[in-house]
């Protein structure tokens, strides 16, 4: 046994005592949160046997613990780690990493060692004795059962323990991601994990976010904005646009939020003989997507400044109406062919917490039905796990890292978008009542292209070209007029047509 875990095992010895399985908890030290259900239920119902340590200093016994282990966390994780040592909870001996084989060596010599729950009452602490498995007072169930914990693990030290444990837990604060910190309590230290009542995330609030709310116009960008992106939602009879400036540490705010409803004059019967556009219907017209291709093109002014954005890059919802993919696939292709094939991504969720990752950008490998794979890459989205991290920024109104501020331009059924699911076991579901979740969808999309870009991996010290501030950043234009788009300079981009251009020319 390497790391922690719990187990069950048979002793028809002891008779079964149905009505004592569920006692309350403060006679029950050892029940354990049954989040997971299977073998932590067994565990609870077992005669639950944990490993002791005694003492060198006082002879007290204790069971080492996770929470026992004191070290620096003001440290880096490696760093952190290498300061592990076990506190006794009774004289505050302080007990080294080196010393853990010989406190498992005593404890096996019963200084300690398996200590399952007892039937009777302990005066002194007010908790059931801990008693050996052979002892007639042991709790009455039908067989044994031992969680052991990874601290007290041979092949695990405390320093790799701490450090995973710090990292895992950091990359939470910051993403609300919880999968990796979640693993480590399962996996390493082998005790339940429960997800911590996130009382931001229930106290959410369409009026608490608008009290929030970032005074900006509608379609500037920040200050400090140092990059911007396009999010698409697709609808049978429309495209559903967000677009979303970033700053620093993963600050950002939606600059823009609008539909496109009529389909470019080059689609097929775009107008009717009343001279009226028909709506997109992006599942029957592949031409209708064209109108997606100057979304890149577009300038955003930065406030306060004499230059705007354009899109680092536009995402464009891959799932859709019926018909769609083949016509994203269409569209897509054809931006390549223009040398546009890096400013545009398709996106397609995976629901689940269990992804292999939080964002890849792959083609698939298969297609459904026996249909020949797709050749396109395509971003594939863990939409649950991006989805906590969503909420998590929402729910950010005292730092700005990692923080998504809604516009106060943004009406209030706009923003309600973003609160319109709740989190469920095994991912995210619709609320009742809100019908609507494009904003929560299109902030997913932007949280999934800028992190497949490498938000994560910017030193903001010293950042990317792409991520600069200023003329500087390849994305910047420079305007005559300051907080007019119609005013950019045009860089020449040999390369990249002017979309418009290319459209009025077929
Ligand atoms: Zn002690």
């Amino acid at each position: 046994m390497s790391r922690g875990c719990v187990f069950a095992e048979s002793t028809p010895a002891f008779p079964v005592d149905e009505g004592k399985f569920r006692a309350a908890n403060p006679l029950e030290p050892h029940l354990m949160p049954a989040t997971t259900g299977g073998i932590v239920n067994l565990y609870n119902e077992g005669t639950r046997g944990r490993w002791y340590w005694q003492c060198p200093d006082c002879d007290g016994l204790f069971e080492p613990t996770y929470d026992r282990l004191d070290c620096n966390r003001d440290l880096d994780p490696g760093e952190a780690g290498d300061t592990a040592v076990m506190v006794c909870p009774h004289c505050g001996s302080v007990l080294p990493h080196r010393h853990k084989a010989e406190l498992n060596r005593r404890a096996a010599q019963h200084h300690g060692g398996w200590l399952h729950e007892g039937r009777s009452v302990d005066e002194a602490t007010g908790q059931r004795r801990l008693v050996r498995i052979d002892d007639a007072d042991i709790r009455n169930t039908p067989f044994a059962s031992y969680g052991f914990n990874g601290v007290a693990a041979a092949f695990s030290s405390w320093s790799g323990l701490v450090e995973r444990y710090e990292t895992a837990r950091r990359s939470f604060e910051i993403d609300g991601d919880d999968l990796d910190f979640a693993g480590v309590h399962y996996t390493e230290i082998g005790v339940p994990y429960r997800r911590p009542k996130d009382g931001d995330e229930d106290d959410l609030t369409v009026e608490a976010l608008r009290d929030h709310a970032l005074r900006l116009p509608k379609g500037v960008a920040p200050s400090w904005a140092r990059f911007v992106t396009v999010m698409v939602d697709v609808q049978g009879n429309r495209f559903e646009v967000m677009v979303m400036a970033w700053g620093q540490k993963g600050e950002r705010v939606a600059v823009d939020r609008f539909a496109i409803h009529q389909p470019p004059d080059e689609a097929p019967s775009a107008k009717g003989d009343d001279g009226k556009y028909r709506a997109v219907d992006p599942g029957r017209y592949a031409e209708d997507a064209w109108v997606l291709a100057e979304l890149v093109d577009r300038v955003y002014p930065v406030d306060g400044a004499d230059w705007g954005l354009k899109p680092v890059a536009v995402v464009i919802d891959f799932n859709g109406p019926k018909g769609w993919s083949d016509n994203a696939e269409k569209f897509w292709r054809r931006q390549a062919r223009e040398g546009r094939g890096r400013r545009f991504f398709l996106s397609i969720g995976r629901p689940g917490f269990n992804q292999r990752d939080r964002v890849w950008h792959e083609a698939p490998e298969r297609a459904s039905g026996g249909k020949k794979a797709r050749g396109i890459k395509l971003l594939n989205m863990a939409v649950d796990r991006l989805k906590d991290s969503v909420s998590a920024a929402l729910g950010r109104f005292d730092t700005t890292v990692g923080a998504q501020h809604i516009p106060v331009w943004m009406d209030a059924e706009h923003v309600a978008e973003h609160l319109a699911e709740r989190r469920g076991e095994k991912g995210w579901e619709p609320r009742k009542g809100i019908l609507r979740n494009e904003g929560f969808d299109h902030s997913v999309q932007g949280l999934a292209l800028a992190e497949h870009l490498g938000l994560n991996r910017v030193n903001w010290e010293a950042p990317p070209a792409w991520c600069l501030a200023g003329l500087s950043n390849p994305n910047a234009v420079q305007l005559e007029r300051p907080g007019d788009p119609d005013s950019a300079r045009v860089r020449p981009e040999p390369e990249l047509p002017r979309s418009i251009n290319f459209l009025r020319r077929r």
